[in-house]
């Protein structure tokens, strides 16, 4: 099981920006639920964020990655789904 950096709960329910999925940085990753501090700065539009109740349903919406501050080391270079 995978942990949250700032949380430390285990991987389950995650965030995503939807808005501008594919401009200008390519499909947006996702992020904890907890929405760490990363997620937010005055350019967030909240309206645009949506939470999914799995990591497996944020990839089938079009967010293929995990964020690599939210969840990062172990992911590198491997699925973050096996
Ligand atoms: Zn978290
Ligand atoms: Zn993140």
């Amino acid at each position: 099981m995978r942990y949250c950096n700032f949380c430390y709960k285990p991987l389950k329910e995650v965030s995503a920006a939807t808005g501008n999925l594919m401009e200008p940085h390519g499909p947006r990753p996702f992020h904890c639920s907890c929405r760490p501090p990363h997620t937010q700065n005055e350019k967030t539009v909240e309206d645009n964020w949506e939470t999914y109740p799995s990591p497996e349903k944020a990839r089938e919406s079009g967010h293929p990655d995990p964020c690599e501050i939210c969840f990062s080391g172990e992911w590198h270079g491997r699925t973050p789904f096996a």
